[in-house]
């Protein structure tokens, strides 16, 4: 495989949202290809019908975009392997299910789904394989004579891998090692099924192998089905085109006991999707990390911690410095626990380390959405700049910049009423004018001005510091309160500042 061109695949079937783990295998495929130069193939895997969700496979290709994990082949962008969606591959599959038929290696089925459940009624731990075979309604049990009147006559039926006794099949995984599977434990599974769609596990053999993909990799939970996968490249002759494999570990439970469900995500009110999910059928809506607010390259950058690092300490990762540090090698086995806290410590870290101006539209749109109107982009610029470091999840600026934007709806009273005084009138009174006056408008210049009349008036600085800053902010939070008020302008400062005394001495 040396030396053909890297290519690999993020093979999702379009049955409802992506979970993180799902993003985090797009983010190890992507960076994967890139590091060797390589091409991403979105490919999806749309066969089984009964699972088909309407809006899935847009919604993936949204994530993605969301991500900037951009397929360079996909159902949308076309490419030299078109179509990349298996429902309109169909034509291409049977040929290879028949070849197998023919070498022995598959067999025809024809039990009903009604005969299917009655063995499941009577047996235990019903498989259809080796021990039960021979006695099921198949080319292996019928005669030739059998089996070709019932295919004349059009009798439904499937194709199965008939797996062989008494063998062990093994491979390289490259997160893994070596793993064997013993063939004797597999049953035969459906590899086309009666609507003449291939199953997973053949489709994906087919595919792999016709769109010469290089390296595979996938969940963990895709381990058990290797051992057919492997056969059927052995049986189609394309072993020596095989796909190298990595099984990349679960995400854990915070606990770490079982993998991280939808479930637990609702049950400890955190998102497990990466975008809003609103399932069609029951109208049910999975929250995501979009819409939470998080910036793609922190939820990047979280998912490519979780079982990866580069060795050293370093935590903050751009998609370029992990596309540079990236190795398979270094993706561990085991699980991964899931942190919310931690996740969210990435996005503060990110909404630090990007400029105010990359954020600006993404803030803009946080504000708007949450009833905040935004008329001067500039403006917002120097706020985010201002309050950044203070917000954890892009949805706080609405508390920590809305302000700018808007004369405080509520007062914390308790704040400052019970400690109020004629004096605290006096000054505020008094500084409405002086501030009037100022003919310089900036952080310094303000501080001077109000620590000046502070002392004139005999005051301390902290009985009216919390006031002041009340008056423009509502409440005790944001930065500098000379920084707001240099933001906010003189106009507004003067209007809030005799607005908020009514509202006080009331
Ligand atoms: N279609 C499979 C899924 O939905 C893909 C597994 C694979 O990558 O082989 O996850």
């Amino acid at each position: 495989m040396s030396n053909s061109k890297v290519r690999v695949r993020f093979a999702p079937s379009p049955t409802g949202g992506l979970h993180l783990g799902g993003v985090r295998t797009v983010l190890f495929n992507y960076l994967f290809a890139k590091k060797h130069g390589g091409d991403f193939v979105l490919r999806i895997e749309d066969t089984d019908q009964n699972r088909y969700v309407d809006g899935a496979e847009k919604y993936i290709l949204d994530c993605l975009k969301w991500c900037g994990l951009t397929p360079d082949e996909s159902p949308e962008v076309g490419g030299h392997y078109a179509p990349y969606r298996q429902s309109e591959r169909k034509a291409i599959y049977r040929e290879y299910a028949e070849r197998l038929v023919a070498q022995g290696h598959a067999y025809y089925a024809f039990d009903t789904t009604e005969e299917l459940e009655q063995k499941r009624k009577e047996i235990p731990n019903f498989q259809y394989g080796q021990v039960y075979r021979d006695g099921l309604n198949n080319s292996l049990a019928l005669t030739t004579g059998e089996v070709e009147h019932l295919l004349d006559k059009g009798v439904p039926h499937v194709i199965r891998i008939k797996m062989p006794t008494d063998e062990s099949v093994h491979f390289n995984d490259m997160i893994r090692g070596h793993v064997s599977f013993e063939t004797n434990l597999v049953d035969d599974k459906v590899l086309l099924k009666a609507d003449g769609m291939p199953t997973y596990h053949l489709a994906v053999v087919v595919d792999d192998y016709l769109m010469k993909i290089t390296h595979a990799f996938r969940g963990e939970e895709w381990l058990p089905s290797a051992p057919i996968h492997l056969l059927l490249w052995r049986y189609l002759g394309w072993e020596a085109n095989m796909p190298e494999w990595a099984h990349l570990p679960l995400i854990l439970k915070p606990d770490g006991h079982g993998k991280l469900s939808k479930r637990d995500g609702a049950r400890l009110g955190f998102p497990v999707y990466a975008m809003n999910w609103l399932d069609p059928k029951t109208q049910e809506l999975t929250p995501g990390f979009r819409e939470l607010g998080f910036l793609p390259e922190a939820f990047l950058n979280l998912l490519a911690m979780l079982g990866w690092n580069d060795g050293t300490d370093k935590e903050i990762f751009t998609l370029d410095e992990l596309i540079d540090s990236f190795s398979i090698e270094r993706v561990s086995k085991a699980g991964a626990k899931f942190d919310f806290e931690k996740a969210k410590w990435y996005n503060a870290e990110w909404i630090k380390k990007l400029q105010a101006t990359s954020l600006e539209p993404q803030v803009k749109h946080e504000l708007e959405i949450r009833g905040v109107e935004v008329t001067d982009d500039a403006y917002l610029v120097k706020v985010i700049e201002a309050v950044k470091d203070r917000c954890v999840l892009l949805a706080d600026f609405r508390q920590q910049a809305g302000y700018f934007f808007e004369i405080p709806a509520e007062y914390d009273l308790p704040s400052v009423q019970p400690k109020w005084t004629d004096a605290k009138t006096d000054f505020f009174n008094e500084l409405i004018l002086k501030l009037s006056s100022a003919e310089v408008w900036e952080p310094v210049q303000l501080e001077v001005i109000f620590k000046y009349l502070v002392e004139e008036k005999g005051l301390k600085i902290g009985d009216v510091m919390l006031p002041f800053r009340i008056m423009l902010v509502g409440g005790k939070f944001g930065p500098h309160v000379f920084d707001i008020a240099a933001l906010l302008g003189k106009e507004e400062t003067v209007e809030r500042i005799g607005v908020a005394l009514e509202v006080f001495t009331a």
